[in-house]
């Protein structure tokens, strides 16, 4: 497994990867959910490459940038019986040098959701995947539907720059108990742990309902609502029932749908969310 941080280290281990390359980009502090994505790419791909890096700009003033979880060795002990052949892990230094002032953003969808909690957000996001993607050359990408907006927006610039890379979006993988795995879930002490289950058990009242035949959206978001405040810990922040490619709120669900929420358990904010088709 090669290790490289610097651009020219990467052109170089790059060089030598001939065939499919899969991408996985993640921001470290792996967990099951980042190694099904790779155990995925494994399948399918001649080589893969797994990226770590923290990337600052998609992060708010008021976020958790400086304690956001980081363990380089414990991430490269995790990865190390998968496979991987690349793992790069540039310093924000290197991806953005004094002087950089070059960005990519995708309009409508970053609007609602995530992009109205988290103005700047997306354009963070959009940017440093825009890079990975020139630096590495991937033939295919793959990312977590936990992050389904971020889904959406990156599909949206892929197509709307014509990135010649095939984007595989893979299923969340949840605790046993249903909290969707996540980094920020080391945040969780004591009691809160417990409580962030609510979001799981909202989604599923909310899927079992319009199993059973409903349909009017704003009872969908209504029923998700109602879970949520038997939690005294839970905040919520959104609640949505979307259409599942331009995210706007539906009245009625018909086609493919998602259901979805930012609720702070605590200071910990959670998101998760589960697609109607
Ligand atoms: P992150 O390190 O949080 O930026 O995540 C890196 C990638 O892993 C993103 O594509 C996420 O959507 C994906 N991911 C994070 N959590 C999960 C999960 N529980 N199940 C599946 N994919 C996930």
């Amino acid at each position: 497994m090669m290790i490289v941080s610097s651009l020219d280290e990467l052109k170089e281990a790059r060089r030598l990867l001939d065939g499919m390359v899969g991408l996985v980009p993640t921001m470290g502090y792996l967990h099951e959910g980042h190694l099904s994505l790779i155990r995925r790419a494994r399948e399918e791909c001649d080589h893969v490459a797994v990226s770590i890096f923290v990337n600052p700009t998609q992060f708010g003033a008021n976020e958790d940038l400086s304690k956001y979880p980081r363990d380089l060795e414990r991430d490269l002990r995790l990865i190390d019986p998968l496979g991987v052949d690349l793992v790069w892990n540039p310093t924000p230094e290197i991806m953005y040098p004094a002087g950089y002032q070059t960005w990519v953003e995708v309009e409508a969808l970053t609007r609602s959701l995530e992009g109205a909690m988290r103005p700047s957000h997306f354009k963070g996001v959009t940017t440093i995947v825009a890079k990975l993607f020139n630096a590495m050359q991937p033939h295919k990408a793959y990312f977590g539907q936990k992050d389904a907006q971020q889904a959406a927006v990156i599909r949206q610039m892929v197509r709307d720059l014509n990135f010649p890379i095939e984007m595989i979006v893979c299923p969340t993988v949840r605790e046993p108990d249903g909290l969707a795995m996540s980094s920020r879930n080391k945040y969780l002490e004591g009691d809160d742990r417990r409580a962030a289950t609510v979001l799981f058990r909202a989604l599923s009242a909310a899927k079992f309902a319009y199993e059973n035949g409903e349909r009017n959206a704003e009872t969908l978001r209504t029923v998700m609502k109602s879970v949520l405040a038997t939690e005294p810990k839970a905040s919520p922040q959104y609640v949505s029932c979307a259409d599942y490619d331009t995210l706007e709120e539906l009245d009625v669900v018909k086609g493919k749908s998602l259901l979805s929420m930012a609720v702070l358990i605590g200071k910990t904010r959670l998101i998760d969310n589960f697609v109607l088709k």
